[in-house]
Order: C-alpha cells, then structure tokens, then sequence
C-alpha cells in the first residue's frame, strides 16, 4: 500500500483496516456501473433507430381546428408512403425535403377511401424532437379523423406511443438532458407566467449548465486526487490541501445558493395548497368567494352547509394559491358533520399554509379556542370577518393565545380587507419582497433538492477526509459520491424506476 505525505500513522492503521471494505466497495461500485451500462443500452435500443416507430395524437383530443398526429422512429416515411398520396401527383413521399410542409390526402389502403386533405412535414433525424425521423401530419380536428389516421397506422405496424415516449426517446438518443426533459411537462403544465418562465429556463438547460459546472470544477479536483492514486508520491507533488479545501469551498457554496432557491421555486411550480379553517358561520365560504372573485363556494346563513371540500386557485402576486374552504370545526355536530370536522382536521394538517378565520361580531369561544390551539409554526394568517358589524372580537383577544401572529381584518360581505390579506398571504410566504420570480437557476424538484444534497454531503465528507489525511482512494470515492448525485439530475446517472417516475407525469404524445 502507498504512503501519502500527509497521513498519520494512526490513521493509516485505521486505513488498513478498512481496505478491505474498500475493495468490496470498488467491486460494488463496478458490478452496479455495469448493470447500469446495461440498462442504458437496454434503453438506448429500445428508442434507437430501426426499432419500433410509434405514433400519438399530440394535439388535445376533442373539437379543434387542426390535429397533429406524430410519428417517430425509422419506419415513419416507409408507413407514411402507403397511405399519404402528395397533391404534386408524380412525387413520392421519399422526394420530401425536410422541414417542411407538403399537402397531400390521406387514403385508407385497406378500404382504399378517402380520408382528409391534409400537410405533413417530415423532420429527417438527426434534426427532430425525438433524434428520429418524424413525420407530423396535420389533419382536420375533432374526434374522428385523427382516430383514423391513428388506426391507418397501427395497422400498418405503428406502435401507440406511451405518455412521454417522444422525450423519453429525445433524452435516450441525447437531445436534451433529464432536467430539460423533466422540463417539457411543466412547461405543458404552467399556470402561471412565472411558472412557464422556470420552465423555459430549466428547458434551455440553465439549471443543467450550472449543475454541469459545479461537475466541472468536482472533476477537476477528482482528477487530482486520481493521480495521486495512479502514482507513487515520489513521482508526483504532494497533494495541497489548503488549496483543494478552498476549491471545495467554492463548489459548496454554489451548491447552497442552488439549494436556498427550492422553497421558492416549489411555490412558483406547485403552488401552496391553502386551507381556510374556522367554526361554522364565521364567513371562510364568502372569503373564498371575495378571494376568487367569483361566487363557487355556497353560502348560506345556516351553520355547517360547507360539508365537502370546494378548491379553488387564485393567484396572489406570482403565487398559485390552492385554496380549499373547509366544513366549519366544531365541538357540537351530527354524525355527517362530525365526518366532514374529521376530514377538515385532514385537510388542515396536509395543507402548508392555513387561513384561519373568526367572526369579529361574537367573542372567541370554545370551537374558535380549539382552532386557536391547532394552530402552529409560521405558515398561518388569522382573519377577523364580519368588521361591518358592531365588534366583539379584539386583536387583542386572539394575541393573548397566538403572540405576534398577523391579524387582518375584513369584510368578505363588503369586501373589505382582501388586498391586505392577499398580501399578508404573499409576506407570510416568501417575506417583504414585492413579486415572486422565476431564475435562471431556482430548482423547484425535490429529487433535485435531494441530488444537490447528496453532493454537498459528498464533498463536506472530502473536506473532512482532506484534513483527516485519509488516503487518495477514499478521497476520490467522496469525490464521486457528489459527482454520481449530480448526475441524477442531468440523467447521466438514472435507474428504470426514476425514469418511469418522471415520464409517467406525460401526456401521450408529448
Ligand atoms: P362559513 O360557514 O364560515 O363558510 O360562512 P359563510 O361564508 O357561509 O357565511 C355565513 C353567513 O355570514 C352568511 O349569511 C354570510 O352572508 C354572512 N357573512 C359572511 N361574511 C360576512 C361579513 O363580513 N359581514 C357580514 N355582515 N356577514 C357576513
């Protein structure tokens, strides 16, 4: 075994010992970057070219104007020639040029009918979404035309595509890495501007570029430390570990700074699912209606009508606000109420911000106090309704239990109060700032959160090793541990499961 300059003898006896489970670590390491070769080519095979072409409907289905059907794979121009016959009579399907759009009829060949006029566009592979050939036909919308060219194709041996097949190919054929694909659903899927705007950017690959960067600068002090495995010390200058420490310093701070954006970027992509507590009567449905500007919730002078659970979104300066009025929380109810009190105190602890209001014109009672003691941590507001009546409820009152916590008072029946409690909301949430906005670099994943997280413990750990003195192999095993944990973000490092997981959230035919 090798010396290294800096290593006790202490700690080399402390290596000796565990050399052992380090060879066994190595031979681990080995057989799952084997089974994980594997499976990529496994994968790779299966969205390569000359395996099965598939095809979707990538437009929603139902009345529309146009419907594009979407072919990929290398089959796609041999199909594609049986049925599409180009309106230029003598040019075959073979003939067209990529990129751009033909007009042609689509012809059933098994009952040799007409079909649709319609444009198709060939996009030769490498040059498509999917790295494939892709053919896009454009046809008449609605439900019936693109069902049957769809059926022209799976007769003609098309495969029906899986719900994100088409990314999952361009990320297996090397279009996009797994963070931009990851990407494609949530730009589908944006509610809000500020929502799509974090799409793009991760889309781009924004987020990738700075994970790749901090993979740079790991790979590079990897790249050190590995040569201090290959060769004696005698050939080679001793490792600086002042330096390296420093270097490793820098690419944790980068990762922190990632890290300290998830909760933003989580309310930006997801939203807070908000629920509005209360005993019954104390006005949480009229609120819900004032805050959404419409009249959803049902509103009725007689305690406990809310018995199920009525959503609505709204959006509070950026924030998707997923509000949910809840049934009215007392002691004494029927045995339908009492079910729906059971789902509320459900609800109420799933949801990550409450909006708990009081009726302004009665004193706190028993059911208010028990709301009161459900209560805790920061993510709450508390509202005093019912203002335009005479008052028997006090900030006061309500502080003599809950300290500090933010009173607003409102009239849902007037509407006042709604700006201050929407911006009472927006503070409790993400602090004094004006807007929420989406950054280059928020992530909003937990996967991502917890990749990012792995890494820095990977390096926290080499530092550690670093000034413990610990030998080469044991640093650069650090090394990798963060480089693997970054890579499962950019896909470089993926399992069967993950992928499932993450192509599962896909329309089909995206
Ligand atoms: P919930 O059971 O807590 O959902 O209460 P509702 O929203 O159904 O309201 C119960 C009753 O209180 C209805 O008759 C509302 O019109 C009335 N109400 C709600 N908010 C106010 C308010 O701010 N002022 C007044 N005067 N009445 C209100």
């Amino acid at each position: 075994m090798k010396e290294t300059p800096w290593v006790s003898k202490e700690v080399q006896k402390t290596q000796n010992l565990n050399y052992g489970l380090q060879n066994w670590l190595f031979i681990l390491n080995s057989a799952l970057t084997l089974i994980m070769v594997d499976y990529y080519q496994q994968m790779k095979q299966f969205a390569l070219p000359n395996e099965d072409t598939i095809a979707a409907i990538s437009t929603p289905e139902g009345k529309g104007g146009i419907a594009i059907i979407r072919i990929s794979g290398a089959e796609a121009l041999k199909v594609l020639e049986r049925f599409f016959k180009r309106t230029e009579e003598s040019k075959s399907v073979f003939d067209m040029e990529s990129h751009r759009l033909y007009r042609g009829q689509i012809l059933d060949p098994a009952a040799k009918r007409f079909i649709d006029n319609v444009l198709c566009v060939l996009m030769k592979s490498p040059h498509s979404y999917t790295g494939e050939d892709v053919v896009e036909i454009h046809s008449h919308g609605g439900y019936l035309v693109p069902r049957r060219i769809l059926d022209i194709l799976f007769k003609n041996g098309v495969r029906p595509a899986g719900p994100g097949e088409f990314t999952l190919r361009a990320f297996m054929n090397g279009k996009m890495d797994l963070a931009q694909a990851e990407a494609v659903v949530d730009v589908v899927n944006a509610q809000t501007d500020e929502s799509l705007r974090q799409a793009e950017f991760q889309l781009e690959g924004l987020l990738s570029k700075k994970i790749n960067e901090s993979k740079e600068n790991i790979l590079d002090i990897l790249a050190e430390i590995e040569a201090h495995v290959d060769f004696p010390e005698d050939e080679i200058d001793p490792i600086k570990k002042e330096h390296m420490s420093s270097r490793t310093e820098i690419v944790i701070n980068e990762l922190k700074k990632v890290l300290t954006t998830y909760e933003e970027g989580k309310i930006i992509k997801h939203g807070v699912y908000t629920a509005i507590l209360g005993k019954p009567n104390v006005g949480k449905s009229s609120l819900l209606n004032q805050l959404i500007m419409k009249d959803r919730a049902i509103v009725s002078p007689f305690p406990g009508t809310t018995r199920d659970f009525i959503e609505e979104s709204i959006v509070v300066k950026g924030i998707p606000l997923r509000l949910v009025d809840t049934a009215g929380l007392r002691a004494s109810a029927d045995e339908i109420e009492s079910a729906g009190i059971e789902l509320t105190k459900k609800k109420a602890n799933e949801a990550e911000f409450i909006i708990a209001v009081f009726d302004g014109s009665t004193e706190l009672d028993q059911d208010d106090l028990e709301i009161i003691s459900s209560l805790c941590g920061d993510k709450s507001v508390l509202v005093i309704n019912k203002i335009d009546m005479p008052q028997n409820l006090s900030e006061q009152q309500i502080h003599r239990y809950l300290p500090n916590h933010e009173i607003v008072r409102t009239s849902a029946k007037e509407g006042i109060g709604i700006d201050d409690l929407k911006t009472t909301i927006f503070q409790k949430l993400v602090g004094t700032r004006d807007k929420i906005e989406a950054s280059e670099f928020i992530i909003s994943e937990l996967r991502h959160k917890i990749a990012i997280e792995k890494a820095r413990e990977g390096l926290y750990s080499f530092k550690e090793a670093l000034s413990k003195g610990d030998s080469p192999e044991f640093l650069a095993a650090d090394l990798r541990y963060a480089l693997h944990s970054l890579g499962e973000i950019t896909g470089e490092v993926t399992t069967e499961d993950l992928l499932g997981k993450i192509f599962s959230k896909f329309c089909i035919g995206k």
